[in-house]
């Protein structure tokens, strides 16, 4: 039997869900599985796990990210009692949606989660704190982390949550030992709209996807972005299915290093050679939240390199 230990940092509980997710592939898991770890399922506490002898757990799976003292410190403990360390999900490994706030600092993000918004009364300015009385409460560090940037991560399983055919697979294979595993192909090689998607595109403007009726072609070619160029194929295109543009939660194959450079260079590619300035500007401008759409699940790493360190 195979030990296997869970962990939920910060992020939605979605990467939870998902293991069960998997349906009746879960009960021919746990033929060959023992979870000896899971708070979020079963009644574990940290001090079980730092009961464990270092290296007894054979995979660790870290889903969400790393945003306060308690979730580095489990990071730590985890990496020290397993044998194989897996990012599981986008927050775990990129950061996603909840990394663009490092986009701010922590003091902005509280000013205006607490104090300063349309739904909040809070006269006495009360922020978290790291002591509520007899409580002692983990510190909410400066910036959010990803995993491998506070420890060693073996493998990665992506997506916001995982999809579970690149579930299935990447539990097999680190099973078997391998942390190697997936598609490195781009999403538009298994889209069931590829037969559409043009080699060049006359756009004025983009269009975002509640604003136009689809008429089931490739998004591109109808001026809505769909991240599928840049990002890495294996969840079988669930958003394309659901007639929505992908946003490109798997994260880019593994050659690919910037996920937004990768999209923006794929739109250059397909557009007209000719286009005045002014043309261009309002293009641009068409796109709504620029680092949200290219970067919504990798913008935690647009944090330049030294600043974490600094600061946390
Ligand atoms: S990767 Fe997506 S589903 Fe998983 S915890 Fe983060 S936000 Fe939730
Ligand atoms: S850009 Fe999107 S819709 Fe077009 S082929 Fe690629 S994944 Fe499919
Ligand atoms: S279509 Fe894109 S956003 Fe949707 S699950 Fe697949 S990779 Fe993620």
């Amino acid at each position: 039997m195979a030990k296997i230990a869970m962990y939920w940092g910060a992020g939605c509980g979605g990467c939870d869900v998902s293991l069960l997710g998997i349906h009746e592939a879960l009960l021919d898991l746990l033929d060959v599985l023992e979870i000896v770890f899971w708070p979020c399922a079963t009644d574990f506490k940290y001090e079980d796990l730092e009961k464990m002898k270092d290296k007894s757990i054979d995979v660790a799976f870290y889903n969400g990210a790393i945003r306060t003292e308690e979730n580095e410190h489990i990071a730590k403990l985890l990496r020290k009692k397993a044998k194989l360390l897996v990012a599981y999900g986008s927050c775990a490994s990129k950061g996603c949606v909840i990394g663009l706030a490092n986009l701010s600092t922590k003091e902005d993000i509280f000013d205006a989660a607490y104090l300063h918004n349309e739904s909040t009364k809070n006269p006495d300015g009360i922020v978290p704190q790291e002591k509520a009385g007899d409580l002692e409460l983990p510190a909410i560090l400066p910036y959010l982390k990803t995993l491998d940037q506070v420890v060693e991560v073996d493998a990665v399983i992506p997506g916001c949550p995982p999809p579970t055919p690149v579930l299935v697979e990447a539990l097999n294979a680190l099973l078997e030992g391998k942390t190697t595993f997936g598609k490195e192909v781009a999403l538009c090689d298994e889209c069931p709209r590829k037969d559409t998607k043009p080699d060049k595109i006359e756009i004025t403007k983009f269009y975002r996807w509640h604003e136009k009726e689809d008429n089931g072609d490739c998004f591109l070619a109808q001026n809505m972005i769909c991240m599928g160029p840049a990002t890495r194929a294996g969840c079988g295109g669930e958003c394309i299915a659901a007639n929505i543009p992908c946003t490109g939660c798997m994260g880019t194959v593994s050659r690919v290093k910037d996920q937004g450079a990768s999209m923006m260079s794929a739109i250059a590619s397909l557009m007209e050679e000719e286009m005045d300035e002014e043309k261009e500007r309002e293009l641009i401008a068409s796109i709504h939240d620029m680092v949200g759409t290219f970067y919504k699940y990798s913008a935690a790493r647009l944090l330049p390199k030294g600043r974490l360190k600094d600061e946390s």
